[in-house]
């Protein structure tokens, strides 16, 4: 028989283990936890119990705040990132059971992560090493970047490169490591930092943490582009000599050249370290490196968009660093890097935490509208000389939705005219719009001397895989008109501006253009003197704004510090773009026509028979039916009748 006070004590000890199920994680910041549970490897920069720097506080903070989604830390090395990153994943996986995935670049730097620091934090916290499934069997245990725990928690590291990868994993917190080294893909669909959040916002408290020294330029830095959207921090120490409360700073905010790292050198162009020191910018003290920590002890984050409180921003350059003689090490190297433009940009991006650009190709706005004003052909009105009508259509799905058009009329020598310019207002997933861009195109352009041109060539932009449909619908009856789908893409398997696409979708014909080299056309034909061949005609008609969208855009050189390897990079300078995208459009219509479509019109015989086309034009004898295209022409029984 049970005694009374047996069967009580059963009773209590099962309710306890119920409340214990049930009962919310423990509230513990991610501090607390690293405190009591984290101690730092003797290979770590500062081994022992974990305690952190002034700096690392807050973002640690921000980090297990519920009403923080987005943490942004725009960093330069050596500020404890990656620790910031490790506790978090500890008090994840410790406190919350949580799914978590971490982005590295490649599938390289994923596997170098996990060996080199996540083995290593794993091994030296027991409270992590006592729950980690050990990889015994397949099912159940972990795997080099996959780490499985006994209490449901879970850790992926996925390469951003593998759009599969991250589409496969479900986690409630995501981080991205090192952000600026992922891919930018061209479609939105492959792109990582899109398909995190997708994924992550199936979860209520979904949360992400973006970490990154700058690698890219301006305009494409993923940091960079993260921490603009953010709260902006920015971290104020008190000057030790008239407690002013000022960031760090490399330069002078109003004065570049005057840098407030000081340094004396000796004769081999060696920084001598006792000679370092900080200047205040407010009172011109000298500050030397060892006050650094008090300072930065007595100093807080400022939020300069105080208002974005959903996504926190911090930036801090290499002048946080609490390592001793960390000013000396930066001022020895920016000497060094002096006169090396490689040297330079990694010392901008890793120790300042700023973007770098080098020297880009770009039009001038206003060389542009100078030129346009000298042309005042009147609008709709083909000129003469041209040959070949090209329509281009830009799909933008922003707001309500609208198709901006436009058509360039071709010359034999390559010159190229806008004649029309129009938007179609509507919703670019439904028909209705296509049929105003149609009854547009049906009705055709008058040319100077009275005969009415339909398009030769029109292109669609179908880029955008939400109007895929739709495009593809108005395309297909239309193809014997030489209406066609078409995408810019980053490379052709084939050389030149434009190839006929293998994949058919509605067994139509598609079009792929080769974004950078027509957009390099586009440049270099701009700054060509007008009535030149292959110059580009703008009309005095044209608004400011699409000129200054032609203007849009920059060529800017990025090279890879590691490899030295030099690409090249599109990057807006300013909003909208259409006009600039409108032009690379119309000189993949040209090769597509002349090279592919109709080849015999390459080459000196085809600039003959471009010359004819252009005479046929001109004759206002020669009139041409709306919705008889002389594209049709070209195709099924030659160029002349
Ligand atoms: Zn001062």
């Amino acid at each position: 028989m049970i005694s009374h006070a047996t069967a009580l004590e059963e009773l209590r000890a099962a309710q306890a283990r119920v409340r214990k199920l049930w009962m919310p994680p423990p509230d513990i910041t991610i501090e607390e936890w690293a405190r009591a549970k984290r101690v730092l490897p003797s290979q770590s920069g500062r081994p022992g119990q974990w305690k952190a720097d002034p700096i690392q506080r807050e973002i640690q903070e921000s980090c297990c705040d519920p009403k923080v989604r987005e943490v942004v830390f725009m960093k330069a090395t050596r500020l404890g990132w990656s620790e910031i990153c490790n506790n978090t994943l500890g008090w994840g996986i410790d406190v919350h059971a949580m799914s978590m995935l971490m982005l590295q670049p490649s599938r390289d730097t994923a596997e170098d992560y996990c060996k080199e620091r996540l083995e290593q934090m794993i091994e030296s916290t027991p409270a992590l090493a006592g729950i980690v499934r050990m990889a015994t069997s397949k099912a159940s245990g972990s795997t080099t970047r996959n780490k499985r725990f006994s209490n449901g928690g879970s850790f992926f590291v996925a390469s951003a490169g593998n759009p599969r990868e991250l589409r496969s994993k479900r986690a409630r917190f995501v981080i991205q490591d090192e952000a600026d080294g992922y891919k930018n893909d061209v479609s939105d669909e492959g792109d990582p930092d899109k398909i995190v959040r997708r994924r992550l916002d199936e979860f209520f408290d979904g949360r992400l943490l973006i970490g990154s020294t700058p690698g890219m330029p301006q305009g494409i830095s993923r940091i960079e582009k993260a921490y603009n959207r953010s709260s902006q921090g920015i971290y104020l120490c008190p000057c030790p000599h008239c407690n002013a409360l000022e960031p760090f700073r490399w330069r002078h905010p109003d004065k570049p050249d005057l840098f407030l790292l000081r340094y004396e050198k000796d004769r081999d162009n060696q920084v001598i370290p006792e000679s370092v020191h900080y200047t205040c910018i407010r009172c011109g003290a000298a500050i030397e490196e060892r006050w650094k920590f008090s300072m930065m002890d007595a100093g807080h984050w400022l939020h300069r968009r105080p208002a974005v409180t959903a996504v926190k921003g911090y930036h801090a350059n290499g002048l946080y660093a609490v390592f001793p003689g960390h000013w000396a090490k930066m001022a020895q190297e920016w000497v060094d890097a002096q006169g090396d433009q490689l040297e330079l940009k990694a010392f901008i991006n890793l120790h300042l935490a700023e973007t770098f650009t080098e020297p880009g190709e770009s039009v001038d706005p206003g060389f542009l509208r100078t030129r346009a004003a000298q042309d005042d052909r009147p609008r709709a009105v083909v000129p003469e000389g041209v040959a070949l009508l090209l329509v281009q259509v830009d799909v933008q799905t922003a707001g309500l939705g609208r198709l901006e058009a436009q058509v360039v009329g071709f010359t034999s020598d390559e010159r190229a005219y806008l004649v029309d310019f129009q938007v179609f207002p509507g919703d670019p997933q439904q028909d209705q719009v296509y049929e105003d861009l149609d009854a547009w195109l049906l009705h055709g352009w008058l040319h100077q001397n009275g005969a009415r041109m339909t398009p030769h060539l029109v292109l669609i932009d179908a880029r955008d895989g939400n109007c895929k449909d739709s495009i593809y619908r108005f395309c297909a009856p239309r193809a014997d008109r030489w209406i066609f789908p078409q995408m810019g893409v980053e490379t052709l398997s084939s050389k030149g501006w434009a190839e006929e696409s293998g994949a058919r979708k509605m067994s139509q014909r598609m079009f792929l253009s080769a974004t950078d080299d027509c957009k390099r056309v586009v440049m270099s034909r701009l700054n060509l003197e007008a009535n030149a061949p292959k110059s580009i005609h703008l009309p005095a008609w044209v608004s400011d704004e699409y000129l200054d969208q032609l203007a849009a855009e920059k060529r800017v050189a990025v090279t890879d510090v590691k490899t030295r390897k030099t690409t090249y990079r599109w990057v807006r300078t300013r909003n909208r773009n259409e006009a600039i995208d409108l032009w690379a459009y119309a000189y993949a219509g040209w090769w597509i026509i002349t090279r592919i479509l109709a080849p015999e019109l390459s080459g000196p015989e085809g600039r003959q028979q471009l010359e004819q086309l252009a005479a046929l034009a001109s004759s206002a004898s020669e009139r041409v039916t709306p919705g008889e295209a002389p594209g049709r022409r070209i195709r099924s029984r030659g160029i002349f009748e």
